[in-house]
């Protein structure tokens, strides 16, 4: 189908009830877009997307894209793949099946439209990386038949089949790799560490700290993080990536669970627990390729972002004793 006018598009979110996926649709539809978001519900829930039930410029289908899909769009974000630890790793097999045949799925379909396709790669590219920061350049440090591998891998073979559809039928593609995100519509379940501290702290739990706690991530608030999905995708075929997406603010897990503590007022005790297997030391995004390709940075400060958060958790722990 032909595209409905110069700037309204039908815009295909996979991946679009999870967390990231949910704030992109209603970021792409108060551009006045229209969304086809769909989702296995694996890991995604219909509360992200309740609110979007009336928009007419809205519609959810219940699709695995390990299946492949016909749908007529003008653009496509890929995003359909769990992204905790805790999920992926709970069907590895379904996981590497996600990145790989998905990718393959979507691939396919935007190369029968010829439509530009987006994927979120991941800063688990470069597994336990040994240069930090971490530049798009670097290759990576992944061990191929750890836990993590069926993610981790799975989004470098996505990666690979990316840039071997365009180099060979020429898809327009484009490859986010996003580090960590938090914010509002991660579930109380999500199992990662800012959705895990909040809900311990609030609830007067212990705090889990896996290790000793110096182990580092840099989180980036989601509206940010949209902001430079949207970004990449609109700079064109000139900005195929990939581009880190993240927030270079570094904090070890010990400072995380320090400022969830204080922002929650809370005087949950802390818990050291042990370390995963391959869980990456330290990890901090370069964006000066973002910045100069997309003159995209963060704006939104980890206090800020917590706080938003845990409004979020207190707002649901509110609907859920009514
Ligand atoms: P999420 O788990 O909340 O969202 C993933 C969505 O994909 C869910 O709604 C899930 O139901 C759906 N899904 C999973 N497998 C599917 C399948 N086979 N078919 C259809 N739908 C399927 O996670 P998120 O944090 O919103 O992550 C979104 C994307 O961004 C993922 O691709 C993830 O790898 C990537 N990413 C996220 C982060 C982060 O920190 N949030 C970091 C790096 C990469
Ligand atoms: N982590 C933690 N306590 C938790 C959950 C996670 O200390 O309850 C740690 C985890 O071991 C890792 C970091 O927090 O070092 C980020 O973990 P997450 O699962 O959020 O994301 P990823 O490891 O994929 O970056």
């Amino acid at each position: 189908m032909p595209q409905l006018n110069e700037s309204r598009k039908r815009i295909l979110v996979t991946g679009g009830a999870g967390f990231i996926g949910s704030h992109l649709s209603d970021r792409l539809l108060a551009e006045g877009h229209e969304v086809i978001c769909v989702d296995n519900l694996v890991t995604g829930c219909r509360r992200n997307i309740a609110h979007l039930n009336d928009n007419p410029r809205f519609s959810f289908r219940l699709h695995d894209v390990t299946a492949p899909l016909d749908v007529a769009v003008d653009e496509i974000y890929n995003l359909a793949c769990p992204a905790s630890p805790l999920h992926y790793q709970r069907d590895p097999v379904q996981t590497a099946k996600t990145a790989v045949l998905g990718a393959i799925n979507m691939l396919d379909l935007a190369r029968r439209l010829g439509v530009p396709i987006l994927q979120a790669s991941t800063s688990e590219v470069y597994g336990d990386p040994l240069v930090h920061p971490q530049p798009e350049g670097y290759w990576g440090n992944v061990n191929p038949i750890g836990p993590r591998a069926c993610y981790d891998e799975g989004k470098r073979c996505a990666e690979t089949l990316f840039f071997d559809y365009h180099r060979q039928y020429g898809v327009d593609i484009r490859i986010a790799r996003i580090f960590n995100t938090y914010g509002p519509r991660l579930r109380r379940a999500d199992g990662r560490v800012v959705s895990n501290f909040i809900v311990q702290a609030l609830q007067g739990e212990p705090v889990t700290i896996h290790g000793d706690g110096s182990q580092t991530r840099s989180f980036c608030f989601v509206s940010d993080m949209v902001e430079g999905l949207v970004g990449l995708m609109s700079a064109g075929s000139g900005a195929i990536g990939p581009v880190n997406l993240g927030n270079p603010r570094e904090c070890t897990m010990r400072e995380l669970a320090q400022a969830v503590l204080a922002e929650t007022a809370s005087h949950s005790p802390i818990r050291y627990l042990p370390r995963p297997e391959d869980d990456p030391s330290r990890r901090k995004p370069d964006i000066g390729r973002a910045r100069e390709l997309l003159g995209w940075e963060p704006v939104v400060a980890l206090d800020a972002g917590i706080r938003e958060t845990v409004g979020h958790f207190r707002r649901l722990a509110d609907l859920d004793s009514h």
